[in-house]
């Protein structure tokens, strides 16, 4: 349930209620808006959610405005807890703010320190505020590249250190969660540990924004409880990123749902990152996607892109070279100007 305070309510007030719910088992959760205090409460089993003696007991206290019931199975990440959106800043990039468009982009995987660093200069000339690179590589068979592991993160560090850009890597493994906050400024969880619990609980521990994609067969309800599970653990730093769903379709690697961009701005206030690379699996697609993605309302892309695609160690076919990359950069800022986005 979700008590807002009136405007006029006191610290007192909101010592009042926060005591009142904790007698009640709740856990408390605030969010202090402009206008507004809200106190989300969550966390009592079997709570019905539903108008009853507890709701009205809020209901009596002069200083509360409403007393709103959620029934959806996610709390934290609902919208109701959280009228305004999430902004996360991270080194200065504020993803989430609806009037920018963060642009994430680079490799899928860090080969060697030159493919890391031609793909990180060619995406920071043509703008992109982010840089993407896998350390730990996810694969469905286990004969395929794994990744560098940690030295690739000492040349992800690097290249930060060297182009003055944040980066987004992948942590695959509860064991290694401390040791990749070490170097990333977000970590991403993929879409093979959509719903690894043990792994959202530990990466919730910490207070480093997480990137979390959606599972590949994962409605969005499944998704935004996955998110939860974070937020549930005190990190607040969460962004959801679209990379395209399992359907019938065999044309594309995934298919992308559009449908999730403003779905997820309905019901919650985290920003949403939309991945037209893994949700396409084609190069010759991912521009069109991607301005599709901007126009419905997405807060950013993650793209990948590889100096040499024809000799990438994983997803050549779908990653731009430098060049396609710059075109795309220019194609979606008249898309971005029209819904109010700089880049
Ligand atoms: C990736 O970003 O390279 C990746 C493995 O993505 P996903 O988890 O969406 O497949
Ligand atoms: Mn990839």
């Amino acid at each position: 349930m979700i008590i807002v305070l009136s405007s006029g309510a006191t610290k007192e007030n909101l010592e009042h209620v926060t005591r009142m719910l904790e007698e009640r088992g709740y856990g408390v959760h605030l969010s202090e808006g402009v206008e507004r205090t809200i106190v989300g409460a969550v966390g009592v089993p079997n709570d019905p959610g539903q108008k009853g003696p507890i709701m009205e007991q809020f209901e009596a206290l002069s200083y509360v405005e409403k007393v709103i019931a959620i029934t959806k199975p996610y709390k934290l990440v609902n919208k109701p807890f959280h009228p305004e959106p999430t902004v996360i800043d991270v080194r200065g990039v504020r993803i989430g703010d609806p009037t920018f468009l963060v642009m994430m982009a680079g490799p899928c995987t860090v080969e060697t320190q030159e493919q890391l660093m031609q793909s990180a200069r060619a995406v920071k000339a043509a703008g992109a505020h982010i840089l993407r690179g896998g350390a730990f590589k996810p694969s469905t068979s286990p004969y395929s590249f794994h990744g560098h592991g940690e030295p690739a993160l000492k040349m992800l560090a690097e290249a930060r250190e060297e182009l003055d850009m944040p980066i987004i890597t992948e942590v695959l493994d509860v064991r290694d969660v401390e040791m990749v906050c070490g170097y990333a400024d977000i970590l991403q969880i993929g879409t093979r540990n959509a719903t690894n619990f043990p792994l959202l609980t530990e990466v919730g521990k910490t207070q480093t924004p997480v990137m979390l994609k959606r599972g590949m067969s994962a409605t969005i309800e499944e998704w935004l409880q996955a998110a939860e599970y974070i937020l549930a653990q005190g990190n607040k730093n969460v962004m959801l990123c679209e990379r395209g769903i399992r359907t019938f379709e065999t044309y594309t690697r995934n298919t992308f749902d559009i449908n999730a961009i403003p779905a997820v701005k309905e019901l919650s206030h985290l920003p949403i990152i939309a991945d037209p690379s893994h949700a396409t699996g084609k190069a010759s697609l991912v521009n069109a996607v991607s301005r599709a993605a901007v126009a419905a309302g997405a807060d950013g892309l993650i793209i990948e892109v590889h100096p040499n695609p024809e000799k990438a160690l994983k997803d050549g076919a779908q990653s731009l070279l430098p060049e396609a990359f710059d075109i795309l950069m220019h194609d979606i800022k008249p898309i971005a100007d029209a819904v109010g986005r700089t880049m």
